[in-house]
């Protein structure tokens, strides 16, 4: 092979491996060899009979396609199957074994895949209670039932209720049934990323193929997608194709489709036809469940009195439960005590105390009118001057990640604005920050002073 040639197929290969996961990359594409490129003619060769055809079957069109981008055309691409190695054994039974090397092969490939969600995030560690017993049972239909149950399924509610966990129960039920499912599972910013680095790239088609060649796709905090029109408009055509090809697809937000911002109608209509539900802040027997199950999951008992004690005493969401469990745990055995209230008291001193001293929209008001100079009034006015209107967007962002207010009441405080008003300038500054770093330590200052004014 020339070397101008094995540069061509080296592109291609970079091309498949954009295309199609990993784990079916290099369980099948790996295995073939490029032989000659003749005419229009792309010849390859496989080691044997089984990827061969299993190549034929599933990828001949990526193959085709990652092929027409490097040289132009595209050409007819031919599998030939190298002479067999002939070992006294596979003459009796050749093709099996094979079978049973690229089983384990894909196995290993698949755990890579499994690596991104979490081990813990499974149905069997999952608390159900009244908060959460229809989105629960919703996710056990859809792995009974994919594409057919409810399409989709929308799963919302604010931070720490349990969406990601049981997004990720459904991955492992659906690997556990069937271990080369081709199951995506990833964030809403990731897909933004993917698609804006695609546009960059110029080929999107590459893109396309790998989100429309998926058994189930599932899209972690789809409220990303907030005044990104581009990627709803991308997402729009996933979705369809997905969807028309009966195949399943689970969204989660913060939000309601029809709150967020600037989500287009076709979009939030979409979300609508399976199935909607809310996941809501735990009651307290639900509290205490979850908390003598995490303890378990640390091979610890938590006493009832005690759980009731933590659960009586945060009343937010699962993830604060959680950390309060391991803040209770980990103390305890620092200082080679038992668990008890004194012991509880001590070790959760500063989240009891802040829960007690709660952070209001007048420290955040304060902080904010003191910094940019600007009047109370001017901040509660209507004027959209930017020397106000900025140091709006930024105090209700700090509304929202300090206080426990509702968008309704922080939309009202500071001028009796709408809650998809707050919920833009929230969204707007947390994503300006990430990229402005003067934004970001204001608003690090801003939060410093606000705590120091409220403790
Ligand atoms: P969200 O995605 O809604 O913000 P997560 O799924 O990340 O929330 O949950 C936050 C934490 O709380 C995780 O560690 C998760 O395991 C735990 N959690 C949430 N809901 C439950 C539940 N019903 N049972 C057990 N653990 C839960
Ligand atoms: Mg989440």
């Amino acid at each position: 092979m020339s070397p101008e040639n094995n540069h061509l197929w080296n592109e291609t290969l970079a091309q498949v491996r954009e295309m199609i996961l990993p784990h079916q990359y290099h369980t099948w594409i790996e295995h073939l060899t490029f032989q000659e490129q003749s005419d229009r003619t792309l010849i390859l060769s496989s080691p044997n009979y089984f990827i061969k055809e299993w190549i034929d079957k599933n990828y001949a069109n990526p193959l085709a396609m990652a092929a027409e981008k490097v040289l132009g055309f595209r050409p007819v691409v031919e599998i030939l199957v190298e002479e067999p190695p002939s070992e006294p054994e596979s003459q009796t039974s050749p093709q099996p074994k094979q079978t049973d090397a690229l089983r384990v092969e894909e196995k290993k490939r698949q755990s890579e895949f499994e690596i991104q969600l979490n081990r813990n995030y499974t149905f069997d560690n999952f608390v159900v209670g009244p908060c959460n017993r229809i989105g629960h049972a919703a996710a056990l239909a859809v792995v009974e039932n994919p594409g057919h149950a409810y399409n989709p399924l929308f799963l919302h509610g604010s931070v720490g209720l349990g969406k990601t966990h049981l997004m990720q129960s459904i991955c492992h039920a659906m690997l556990q049934r069937q271990e080369n499912a081709q199951i995506l599972y990833l964030s809403c910013e990731s897909f933004v990323n993917q698609f804006i680095s695609a546009i960059q790239k110029g080929d999107i088609e590459t893109f396309r193929y790998k989100y429309r060649h998926v058994d189930m796709i599932l899209i972690d905090d789809i409220h990303f997608l907030a005044n990104k029109e581009r990627t709803q408009d991308e997402f729009f055509h996933t979705f369809n194709v997905l969807y028309n090809a009966h195949k399943q697809i689970i969204l989660s937000s913060d939000a309601a489709p029809k709150e967020i911002p600037s989500l287009e109608d076709r979009l939030v209509s979409r979300f609508k036809w399976g199935l909607v539900t809310q996941m809501q802040a735990p009651d307290f027997e639900t509290r205490v469940a979850i908390l003598q199950r995490k303890a378990k999951l640390r091979n610890r008992v938590l006493p009832d009195k005690e759980a009731q004690f933590i659960a009586s005493k945060i009343d937010t969401n699962m993830r604060e439960l959680e950390g309060a469990v391991v803040k209770v745990l980990g103390y305890a055995s620092l200082a080679n005590r038992d668990v008890d209230i004194p012991l509880i008291q001590e070790a959760l001193s500063d989240t009891l105390e802040t829960q007690q001293k709660k952070i209001t929209l007048e420290h955040v008001k304060d902080a904010v009118v003191e910094s940019f100079g600007v009047k109370l009034s001017e901040l509660q006015s209507k004027r959209r001057h930017k020397s106000i209107s900025h140091p709006r967007q930024i105090a209700m962002f700090l509304a929202r990640e300090l206080t426990d207010y509702s968008l309704e009441e922080v939309g009202g405080y500071f001028g009796g604005r709408d809650h998809t008003t707050v919920m833009y300038a929230a969204d707007k500054i947390r994503q300006n920050s990430k990229i402005d770093s003067t934004l970001m330590a204001t608003l690090e200052n801003l939060t410093r002073q606000i705590k120091k004014a409220q403790g």
